[in-house]
């Protein structure tokens, strides 16, 4: 049975009002697809309310208590999460970054993930359980928590994704799908249908990484991880959105391949 990822950013679960709405479209997915795993964010703009406050305490936030707790954003909403779809009568779990084996780099506030073991992931979901996971976030080799730098969600769903050779990662947003600007700019534009990855990483480079964070994209094309944006708003819920793989997707073991160090530290 193949899994899918879905990913949920802040807006998506603005208010707690929403995530009743977000678990009904989880359960459709399920029902279609059979194995779910869920990606989500801290809800609205909480990370930048928890940045805030690390700030209204300490001009210079010692980075390891900064992860400590901005990490704590998508922690909330993957409790809230399971518990929705509890009260849909739907068997839910919900597992931090480290829980989840995401294995990062050591750099607090600005970590990569070299590697990811989701052998807690496999049991619940092979039982038929909806997992969540909480992005943005990882542990070190030397067992601290760490924050994979803002808009880092995209990239957890990507690595989940790989290393549980899921079929594709669905990025649920408040657009139908990638568009040649910014879609608040100017509204009757038409969105792409297809894209490769090139082309996805141009465009949504051009836009400032508003719909996708650029970071995701390389890899999954390193990883090549179909990728679908889609929207979670009733309206468009019918829009196919806007799919991102290669043409000629070359053979890749399976598993996750590593996004590597930071740049600037190979140099
Ligand atoms: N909550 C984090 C941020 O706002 C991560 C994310 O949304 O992807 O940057
Ligand atoms: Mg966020």
């Amino acid at each position: 049975m193949k899994t899918i990822v879905m990913k949920f950013g802040g807006k998506a679960v603005e208010k707690t009002e929403r995530f009743p709405l977000i678990a009904d479209l989880i359960l459709k997915r399920k029902k279609e697809f059979g194995r779910v795993v869920v990606v989500i964010s801290a809800m609205g703009n909480l990370t930048d309310q928890l940045i805030k406050l690390a700030y209204s305490i300490c001009d210079e936030p010692p980075k390891r208590e900064y992860d400590m707790l901005v990490s704590v954003g998508e922690r909330i909403s993957i409790a809230l999460l399971a518990m929705a779809l509890h009260t849909k009568g739907c068997e839910a779990v919900s597992f931090t970054g480290s829980q989840s084996g995401i294995i990062t780099t050591n750099d607090h506030t600005d970590a990569r993930i070299i590697d990811v073991r989701p052998d807690r992931l496999l049991p619940p979901l092979q039982e038929g359980k909806i997992v969540i996971v909480a992005g943005f976030q990882g542990v070190s080799s030397t067992k601290e928590i760490t924050t994979l730098g803002r808009g880092g969600s995209d990239t957890t769903a990507v690595a989940v994704a790989s290393a549980l050779n899921a079929k594709r990662v669905e990025f649920y947003k408040d657009v139908p799908g990638i568009f040649e600007e910014d879609p608040q700019k100017s509204l009757c534009q038409e969105h792409f249908h297809k894209l490769n990855f090139e082309e996805a990483l141009a465009i949504v480079e051009k836009t400032g990484g508003r719909v996708l964070a650029p970071r995701a994209i390389l890899l999954a094309k390193k990883n090549q991880m179909p990728l679908v944006v889609r929207s979670f708003c009733e309206e468009f819920q019918d829009s196919l959105g806007t799919c991102i793989s290669e043409e000629s997707p070359k053979p890749k073991k399976p598993g996750y391949e590593s996004e590597g160090a930071i740049a600037s530290q190979n140099n």
